[in-house]
């Protein structure tokens, strides 16, 4: 039989130079003599996907050296940063031009500024991407974190992104040890929503494929930002992982705690995607109740349950044909409801995973931890 591949993320550290308003994870960064070494990610399995991400990646100085090790065992590598290293990041994609960049930028560029806490990051994220563009890579974008503060944002950007031929990935405020947060929460719900729709509306309304399946995953996102049940389920876990700094393999970045499958610095692969702590976390997953809509665990599911996405294009592509907007928001029950008042805002805010009286676990090491308290939070 052969072998199967896996889905897989590596957080490459911690640490992070930006201080984005929505993400405590700066606060809480590993140590470099702790982070996951090229020895550890030799024993990763083959996978069809990985995306290496952080904090910001692009610290580590060693990061071509990690991705060198990956491309042997993986199809497609996607790198998720700020972008502020931009000399690092042409270098690397000097050496790996088929690599995929996402650079997150969370609005125009006031508002991108005022979120990221970055000293003119947009300029420094944008100018990147378009450095890159001009080098001919092809697998370059945005990703966006849409809250209340950038929303009226959302829709300007893709146009952005859209005009420079660049891939745009959205998501929303989640709470985890991951972002050490748990207060996020989108407040004005309506307004959010309708700055999805017209992007679902313009996503719908072009001629590429890739872009209607967006569509859905957006839609997806409001049905999420209401607190409502996934629309599709999370098999993360099964043939998806999370591997953090200090070598745990974990089922992904959303649980509130830590979740460890089993540690990849001290089994090899095999031992622990077959060990019992990993069928004990499997198992949760199967209850678990936090319904994220992520990219990194709705793509695999989208392709697993690839009628259901592909039932709702179909149905929005024909609606296209006759009408200028084929998409409400309203078609989602919990628009409706709240719409006419039988869903309210306390309701929703209830069905969230926003807890302002919860401490974030921040799933560090002891020595990280013992290390914080004589730190600020600085890299
Ligand atoms: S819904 Fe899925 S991705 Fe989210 S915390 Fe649960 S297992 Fe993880």
């Amino acid at each position: 039989m052969p072998e199967k591949k896996l889905n897989g993320t590596v957080i490459v550290t911690y640490r992070c130079n930006a201080r984005c308003t929505m993400c405590n994870r700066y606060k809480a960064p590993s140590l470099p003599e702790e982070e996951i070494s090229v020895e550890t990610i030799k024993k990763l399995p083959r996978m069809y996907f990985t995306n290496i991400t952080g904090g910001e990646p692009f610290i580590r100085k060693d990061l071509k050296e990690i991705v060198r090790e990956l491309y042997k065992k993986s199809d497609r590598i996607v790198i998720s940063t700020n972008g502020f290293f931009t000399d690092r990041i042409i270098d690397l994609c000097k050496e790996f031009p088929q690599i995929g960049i996402r650079i997150s930028i969370e609005g125009l560029e006031k508002t991108n500024n005022e979120i990221r806490g970055l000293p003119d990051g947009f300029n420094r994220g944008y100018t990147t991407l378009k450095t890159l563009r001009e080098m001919g890579m092809k697998d370059v974008g945005f990703g966006m974190t849409v809250q209340d503060k950038n929303a009226p944002d959302l829709v300007p950007l893709y146009d952005l992104s859209d005009k420079l031929g660049m891939e745009f990935a959205t998501a929303s405020l989640h709470n985890s040890f991951y972002f050490v947060e748990a207060k996020n929460v989108i407040h004005d719900r309506p307004m959010v929503a309708e700055n999805f729709e017209t992007l679902i509306n313009k996503l719908l309304k072009s001629s590429s494929p890739k872009k209607w399946f967006r569509a859905y995953f957006n839609h997806g996102l409001i049905n999420y930002i209401y607190g409502q049940k996934r629309l599709l389920p999370c098999d993360m876990s099964f043939d998806t992982f999370f591997i953090d700094p200090y070598g745990d393999v974990m089922p992904c970045n959303g649980t509130k705690d830590k979740e460890v499958m089993g540690n990849l610095n001290t089994q090899t692969w095999d031992e622990l995607w077959n060990s019992p702590e990993a069928e004990d976390v499997r198992s949760k997953v199967h209850h678990c109740d936090r319904q994220c809509w992520m990219i990194g665990s709705v793509s695999p599911a989208m392709h697993k349950y690839i009628w259901v996405p592909a039932w709702w294009v179909l149905r929005h592509k024909l609606k296209a044909l006759f009408t200028q907007k084929p998409y409400s928001m309203y078609e989602l029950k919990c628009c409706r409801d709240y719409r006419d008042g039988k869903l309210t805002k306390e309701m929703c805010d209830a069905c969230s995973t926003c807890d302002l009286n919860a401490v974030a676990n921040n799933g560090l090491s002891n020595t990280s931890n013992e290390k914080l308290l004589k730190r600020t939070g600085e890299v």
